[in-house]
């Protein structure tokens, strides 16, 4: 159900607002010297899978305003939930205090994680939530006895992104973005994920039978007793380009993170909470991590929250004795924010009563079908989907699969045709992201790939 109010007229005129916006706003990831709001949309409001701007102008928000909407834009329960809790306390603290959302949402959560997690520490973002799993871990290898004391360093995959906070920089790809960062971070091991159109080992699956997992093996092999944790994006990462792993590969990881004694870090910030087909991508290989962490869709898309969940066996290494406490000395301000915590609740809320899951999946089966034909375009090079998070990669030449020169901003430029369709995503460099809120409908998935298909031949075929 959707919430249906009166929209009011914006506060301030638009003019007035690109005027402030170029003058005072920093944009995120965004070269600021070309930037001019009087280009850009400005959204004022959202309506179930729209986002309207000033101009009262509709977009079907295909990226899940940047992919973070599940069950749409003002739903009624979870608007209503946020209210509810405005009416009792907006923020208190989680340092020397209990809240009685945290509580409820920690007893919530507990009952769909995998099996066996079940603390839950809170903060406010992918990031943050990266960032405590990696102090986990490494602190978590230092309490096991003095051998053990030497697995102090990280494994993570290539094309990897956490975060943007100096530790999850660290185990994210080094590219040209991070490398002026290299005195900063430190330097993680790097293992090749399964880029099957690129493939990092050339080979291909399933002749392969996963050989890229034999590279991390043998990093593993090289550093008896060194390796803190493996940190990966299960089944899709998501940053690097929608990168889909084929069955099997991270079953393979958990596998091998288990043989060498390392922990085995789940960065669920993007494919929790539904995105691939299941509530959670590890389910999906049958396998529990040590730590998992989510961010993005735990609110639904409404509020900033996240949590890092581990296992009782790595939360009582934290514990110490009587004689020599010790404790996890890290922790936000906005920690376990009511706000957000009711917001989350509701969301996994509608996940029950709806049987979200379920309901998807003709969904998924959809947006497969819409996709395929794209695979005859031109300049179409791979198509890449797990649920409903899809990628399109479009390459300069399909042989060689060489890709334009990025100064082309292809991706960019086609998107931005896109929103002549009322359609609004963001590129992955050239690909192109289909990653729709789980509410949307079937006519607007269509519609989404329609757009998407004219604008892909529009600006690489030069024709409408
Ligand atoms: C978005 C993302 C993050 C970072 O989350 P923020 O909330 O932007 O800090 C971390 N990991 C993955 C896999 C993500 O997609």
């Amino acid at each position: 159900m959707i919430e249906k109010k009166p929209l009011k007229k914006s506060r301030t005129k638009r003019s007035e607002l690109c005027e402030i916006d170029n003058n005072h706003v920093w944009h995120p990831f965004t070269r600021m010297l070309e930037w001019d709001s009087s280009e850009k949309l400005i959204i004022e409001k959202a309506l179930g899978n729209y986002l309207i701007d000033t101009e009262g102008n509709k977009y079907l928000d295909a990226t899940s305003s940047l992919w973070v909407t599940v069950h749409g834009h003002r739903r009624a329960e979870i608007d209503k939930a946020v209210r509810a809790q405005l009416g009792r306390v907006a923020h208190s603290t989680l340092l020397g205090l209990g809240g009685v959302s945290s509580i409820e949402l920690a007893r919530e959560l507990i009952k769909v994680t995998p099996k066996g997690l079940g603390r839950i520490f809170f903060s406010d973002n992918g990031s943050t939530a990266v960032e405590a799993a990696l102090k986990i871990a490494y602190h978590f290898q230092q309490t096991r006895g003095k051998k053990k004391a030497k697995k102090l360093r990280f494994i993570a995959f290539t094309g990897a992104y956490h975060g943007d906070t100096v530790g999850a920089m660290s185990v994210g790809e080094i590219d040209k973005f991070v490398a002026r960062y290299n005195q900063l971070i430190f330097k993680a091991e790097r293992a090749p994920y399964p880029y099957c159109y690129r493939c990092p080992v050339k080979s291909t699956y399933p002749g392969c039978r996963l050989k890229c997992l034999d590279r991390l093996e043998a990093i593993l092999k090289r550093n008896p007793d060194s390796i803190a944790a493996v940190i990966i994006e299960p089944l899709v990462q998501g940053a690097a380009g929608m990168i889909t792993s084929p069955p099997g590969f991270l079953k393979g990881v958990a596998r091998l993170a288990k043989r060498y004694r390392a922990l085995l870090i789940a960065d669920e910030v993007a494919t929790g909470f539904g995105r691939t087909g299941t509530l959670f991508a590890c389910e999906a290989e049958n396998v529990v991590p040590d730590i998992l962490c989510v961010a993005k869709g735990l609110t639904g898309g409404y509020l900033p929250l996240a949590a890092t969940i581990t296992n009782e066996r790595i939360y009582k290494s934290f514990l110490g004795t009587k004689k020599d406490p010790d404790a996890f000395y890290h922790g936000h301000t906005y920690t376990g924010n009511p706000l957000g915590c009711e917001a989350a609740r509701a969301n996994l809320e509608i996940f029950q009563r709806e049987g979200t899951i379920k309901k998807i999946q003709p969904l998924v089966e959809l947006l497969a079908e819409l996709l395929a034909p794209l695979a005859h375009l031109e300049h179409v090079g791979d198509i890449r989907q797990r649920g409903l998070m899809a990628g399109v990669e479009i390459v300069m030449e399909k042989n060689s699969k060489k890709s334009y020169p990025s100064s082309m901003r292809t991706g960019e430029r086609i998107c931005k045709e896109a929103e002549n369709y009322g359609v609004l995503t963001r590129p992955l460099m050239d690909t192109i992201v289909i990653l729709p809120p789980l509410s949307i409908k079937k006519t607007e998935l269509r519609r989404i790939v329609t757009a998407i298909k004219k604008s892909i031949i529009t600006i690489t075929e030069g024709r409408a």
